[in-house]
């Protein structure tokens, strides 16, 4: 945190500004909207919606409260319309550098667009930047677009055809569980026989239809113009077989970089920002919620769930730091008209 001597009032300070439009940061937008609090959301990316519209916007969620199964990109859509009702501003595109508190209190958040001011900030930058990890085969990386996926951003063009997936993480699971009557045939390739899947899951895709080869790797790919073979083997044997593929989904997990948030004067515990019981950094009026961090005395559990709670911990403690003469316990939300 640097200083210099500025001090804003009026149309440009903010209550809040809230770092990370992921859906902890779209959740507390709309608790600082209950609360009247004058909110802007920054995010790096061109859309909303975090991990769940950049990594996954096709999958169901099993566990976000209130929905029995939800898309990941229609929770985002309703995230974002429940913040909208009180209409905070969306800066998209712009990368926080670096965050200073100026002088009367003010915090000013330099990005390569510009500089924001506000009275609090909450900073919801989840994991940072990610990237899949890559699998190192013959072939793989001259298939990548043509049949090789990190991701899937396209669903329908799955529609009826032949996919492997390797993995045994959530995303691996879920994808398969997503995909199965969607695809003409889906094979699971894992290494070992234990899955770091949520267990529900795990157990619902081995009732399921689903072919599994367990325990086998990718040895390699073949094909033409597009993917044509995926060549398997059991790590325990070596005998190998020739799977006929269209898409070789990979799902073995993914590299995260907080990048610029490791520079702002910031305590982190492990590779999280560290807070405490009210969700509270060590910067004065900077909180933090959500997958970037670790709250004092509790377990670490990246889910939206978490996300959400830590959120609306955060803005009602804001709330009250902004202004102490508000309550940190909100009224009910029922008591509100929107
Ligand atoms: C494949 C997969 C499947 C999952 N499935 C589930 C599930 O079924 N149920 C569940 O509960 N959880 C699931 N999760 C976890 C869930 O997605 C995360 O817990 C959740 O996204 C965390 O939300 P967040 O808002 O804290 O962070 P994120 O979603 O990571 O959002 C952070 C935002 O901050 C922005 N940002 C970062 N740095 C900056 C910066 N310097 N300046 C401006 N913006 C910045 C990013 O661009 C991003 O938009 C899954 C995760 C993955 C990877």
């Amino acid at each position: 945190m640097g200083g210099s001597g500025i001090s804003l009032e009026g149309d440009d300070l903010y209550d809040l500004t809230i770092v990370g439009a992921g859906p902890t940061g779209l959740f507390a937008a709309f608790y600082a909207g209950l609360r009247d609090m004058k909110t802007k959301i920054i995010d790096t990316l061109p859309l909303a919606g975090g991990q769940l519209i950049t990594l996954y916007p096709e999958k169901f969620i099993y566990d976000s409260p209130g929905y029995r199964r939800i898309l990941a990109k229609d929770l985002v859509k309703n995230l974002l319309d429940q913040a909208n009702q009180f209409g905070p501003t969306l800066c998209l595109g712009e990368t926080v550098r670096n965050i200073a508190h100026v002088s009367g209190g003010t915090i000013r958040v330099d990005t390569d667009g510009g500089s924001h001011f506000s009275r609090a900030v909450l900073i919801a930058v989840g994991v940072g930047s990610f990237s899949p990890n890559k699998l190192d085969r013959p072939g793989i990386g001259g298939f990548e677009g043509r049949g090789v996926y990190y991701h899937v951003g396209d669903r329908p063009a799955l529609r009826g055809k032949r996919v492997v997936i390797v993995g045994g993480g959530d995303t691996a699971v879920d994808w398969a569980l997503n995909l199965k009557d969607w695809v003409s045939h889906l094979t699971v390739v894992h290494r070992r026989g234990v899955f770091r899947a949520l267990e529900s899951s795990v157990v619902e895709l081995f009732h399921s239809d689903v072919v599994m080869k367990i325990p086998f790797e990718i040895n390699e790919v073949r094909g033409g113009r597009r993917l044509e073979k995926v060549v398997i083997f059991n790590n325990q044997t070596g005998d190998e077989q020739v799977l006929d593929a269209d898409a070789l989904l990979v799902m073995i997990g993914y590299k995260t970089d907080l990048g610029p948030a490791r520079n702002w004067g910031l305590e982190f515990s492990g590779r999280e920002i560290a807070v405490n019981g009210r969700m509270e950094t060590n910067i004065p009026g900077v909180f933090a919620a959500g997958d970037a961090v670790s709250q004092e005395g509790s377990v670490k559990l990246k889910l939206l769930a978490t996300g959400f709670a830590q959120a609306a911990l955060a803005v009602n403690v804001a709330k009250h730091y902004v202004n102490p003469e508000s309550r940190i316990k909100p009224f009910h939300s029922s008591g509100l008209t929107l």
